[in-house]
């Protein structure tokens, strides 16, 4: 893996301000940085040892942000069950293969909304220091849940009372969490849970998003239900996590306030689609099949009303897999987000819902080199993105987890 300074020459790089590519610049990376944006043809002394990628033809984007991941997961389908049957060394590993795999399809930022026994701040570290390849990771530790609400048993820990809400926030803090997750509805991957109702009082969502924003820790709040996701915008979280049951009133609040939706549209639609058949447990399906409808209706209706969109998938669900996580912005594109848009949701956007604007997200000097250079135009074809033949190159914070480009110079024949 080639980790020294890096040159793609006369390539067309994205403009998160006009929405366009702007061809014809050369981008020198090294130090892990986005260093000098210029016209092709400016001198610029590089450093020896510079990798030069010549790219006519080819199109520079900032890398993905993933906004809701489990990578404790890799999507079986019925993984719930398995998880907690397998020794903890036998999920880091696993963990760490999904990591792999989700960097090297060019998402090179992810945010985990909830695993067991803090793994995902674990995995954040070990990939941090070196130890594995992976996404930079935001991890919530586990997210924080009502007694009995949804994500309990396996991603959630369970509180009571403002009190004990915050206690559960300040734990995942104390173990280092760098993100917080709370849940206002049930949902679909829990039995027993309906996702129509309410959980965490309003009180209860209001004392967790402080601890959580006194630590300047952004929050996302699992909300599927009208009123859960109510309590939760009025309680001042970051972003809707899901927002299947969105009303008139709810996308006005959101829109006014700021508040981010995260979608993850894949999530339900490849539960209720692949279905029982393919090992589902017969009641997510049930409960995809019950959410998928409104979900879409509600996504269409936000992106109306201007609501702020960042891209998650909820990858680890059943059959939403690590590396696939680009087939969400062909689902936005379809659901009528415009693909200009479903890029920057997944970058641009997605930073500034992560606070992550001073490091990545857009093509600018001094950011960190989060890049990916692509064989074929995704304003074109939104699901450019999703095949890996598209993808010639993918740098992560520097380092070139993806290089699939012919030999500027044919080895000699000796
Ligand atoms: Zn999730």
């Amino acid at each position: 893996m080639h980790h020294g300074p890096v040159r793609f020459r006369n390539v067309a790089v994205f403009d998160d301000e006009t929405r366009t590519f702007r061809g014809g610049l050369d981008v020198f990376c090294t130090g892990g940085r986005i260093d000098r944006i210029a016209l092709t043809g400016t001198p610029l002394d590089v450093p020896a040892g510079t990798r030069e990628i010549e790219a006519a033809g080819a199109f520079l984007i900032p890398g993905l942000i993933d906004c809701h991941v489990h990578l404790t997961s890799a999507g079986d389908p019925d993984e719930l069950g398995a998880i907690r049957a397998e020794p903890l060394p036998t999920r880091a590993w696993k963990a760490a293969r999904n990591a792999a795999a989700t960097v090297r399809a060019g998402v090179t930022t992810v945010r985990d909304l909830g695993a067991a026994d803090y793994l995902n701040i674990h995995l954040a570290r070990a990939v941090e220091a070196g130890l594995l390849e992976g996404p930079r990771i935001l991890a919530a530790g586990y997210g924080v849940t009502m007694t009995g609400g949804h994500g309990h048993g396996f991603i959630a820990v369970e509180a009571d009372g403002p009190d004990e809400v915050r206690k559960r926030v300040r734990e995942q803090l104390r173990a280092g969490a760098s993100t917080v997750k709370l849940f206002a509805s049930g949902g679909v991957m829990t039995p027993g849970v309906d996702p129509r109702s309410p959980s965490f009082t309003l009180d209860e969502l209001r004392a967790g998003v402080d601890e959580a924003h006194k630590a300047f820790r952004v929050v996302g709040a699992h909300a599927q239900a009208t009123e859960g996701i109510k309590n939760a915008i009025l309680a001042g979280v970051d972003s809707i996590e899901h927002g299947v049951w969105l009303d008139e009133e709810a996308i006005d609040m959101m829109a006014s306030r700021g508040t981010y939706l995260v979608a993850t549209l894949t999530a339900p639609w490849q539960i209720a689609h692949m279905g029982t058949e393919a090992g589902v447990p017969p009641y997510m399906v049930e409960k995809g099949w019950q959410v998928l409808e409104s979900h879409e209706a509600s996504f269409r209706a936000a992106i109306r009303a201007g609501v702020r969109i960042a891209m998650g998938t909820d990858q680890g669900t059943p059959f939403n897999r690590p590396g696939d996580n680009a087939q969400e912005l062909a689902r936005m594109v379809r659901l009528g987000l415009s693909p200009a848009a479903a890029l920057l949701a997944s970058t641009a956007w997605a930073a500034d819902l992560l606070r992550l604007t001073d490091r990545t997200g857009r093509i600018r000097e001094g950011l960190d080199a989060d890049l990916i250079l692509l064989g074929r135009d995704p304003l074109a074809d939104i699901t450019a993105l999703a095949d890996p033949a598209a993808i010639r190159v993918v740098l992560a914070r520097g380092k070139m987890v993806v290089e699939r480009i012919p030999e500027a110079h044919p080895p000699e024949a000796t």
